[in-house]
């Protein structure tokens, strides 16, 4: 089995940027009264302890949330992040962080419907306690599965609701993992075209990361793309220097949120002088055109150039 525990990053920067934008997206489906489902396809623990033995351990908060709370004049965004990470802290200290599944069901309302997928074996006992502790408000419109979240997706697509937001969240420890998000993107497109998709990767050097994202963006469907890195990819080739988040079919609002949000978060989350973040935008081609879809950078850190090599 796998060794990844979320605990481990819980808070980080990358749990940061996915989950602002997350929390931003239900805000959005919000607006209308109309029912919709949430399904998150790799659910983690659910809730998890910052001054626990994991997250303890790691320390990664402390370039993530940390950062945040002690900045200033956090944009909108940001402030509504924060906001709902507070509400799991009534006691005002940030000991607790939600994972994907609380922060959904803190923003859903009595006609909305939470699917969560977790294969773990341990985390899913977490996930499940957690949602049983939170009382019936979050046992009843959800349900939880011991499944691979890449193949239950496609069985609940489209949601009778015929609104959804799916989000896409895997390790990555398995590199098939970046396949399997595109398979499961494009299956899940032509089942639920209007759904919006959002998908969570790590920058790291790998190149299966980096053609996953440029496959994504070759999509012919409306897409925003936010990239984060917050330090120099290392020499040594390893682990993770920032995150994206692919949305497809994005709330109208999210562009003008992330303008504001993006280089905010790349000034306070920078390690080093390699911290930069873009945003780019793609959109369906109309009917009947030959170009498969247009593609817009909206904006970058100054001192970042667009090249093919760099993405
Ligand atoms: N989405 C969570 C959040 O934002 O709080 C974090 C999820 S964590 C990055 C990924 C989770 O997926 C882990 O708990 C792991 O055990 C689980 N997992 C790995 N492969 C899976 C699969 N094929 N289907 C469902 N869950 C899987």
């Amino acid at each position: 089995m796998f060794s990844y525990r979320h605990a481990f990053h819980a808070g980080n920067h990358a749990d940061v940027l996915k989950h602002a934008i997350l929390v931003q997206i239900l805000d959005y489906f919000n607006r209308k009264e109309g029912a919709y489902w949430v399904i998150d396809t790799h659910a983690g623990g659910g809730l998890y302890a910052l001054d626990g033995d994991w997250a303890g351990q790691s320390g990664e908060v402390k370039d993530g949330l940390d950062r945040l709370l002690a900045a200033s004049e956090p944009p909108a965004l940001i402030s509504r992040y924060l906001q709902a990470v507070a509400a799991f802290n009534p006691d005002g200290q940030a000991n607790i962080y939600p994972g994907s599944p609380c922060l959904a069901l803190q923003s859903m309302r009595p006609q909305d419907h939470l699917r969560l997928f977790e294969l773990h074996t341990t985390e899913i006992e977490v996930l499940q306690d957690t949602l049983a502790h939170l009382g019936k408000k979050a046992t009843r419109h959800t349900q939880v599965a011991h499944e691979d979240g890449f193949h239950g997706l496609l069985r609940l697509l489209p949601p009778p609701p015929r609104r959804g937001i799916i989000l896409i969240d895997p390790p990555y420890e398995d590199k098939q993992d970046y396949r399997h998000v595109l398979t499961a993107v494009r299956e899940g497109l032509q089942r639920f075209a209007q759904g919006c998709f959002a998908i969570w990767y790590p920058q790291v050097q790998r190149v299966q990361a980096h053609e996953m994202a440029r496959s994504l963006e070759r999509l012919p469907v409306d897409w925003l793309h936010a990239s984060l890195s917050v330090c120099k990819p290392s020499e040594d080739g390893l682990g993770m220097h920032g995150s994206g988040m692919f949305i497809v079919n994005p709330p109208w609002t999210l562009q003008a949120e992330l303008e504001e949000a993006l280089p905010w978060l790349a000034q306070v989350l920078a390690q080093d002088s390699g911290a930069r973040f873009s945003l780019t935008r793609g959109t369906a081609a109309p009917q009947g055109s030959s170009r498969a879809q247009g593609q817009a950078p909206l904006s970058e850190s100054p001192r970042q150039k667009r090249s093919p090599s760099r993405r």
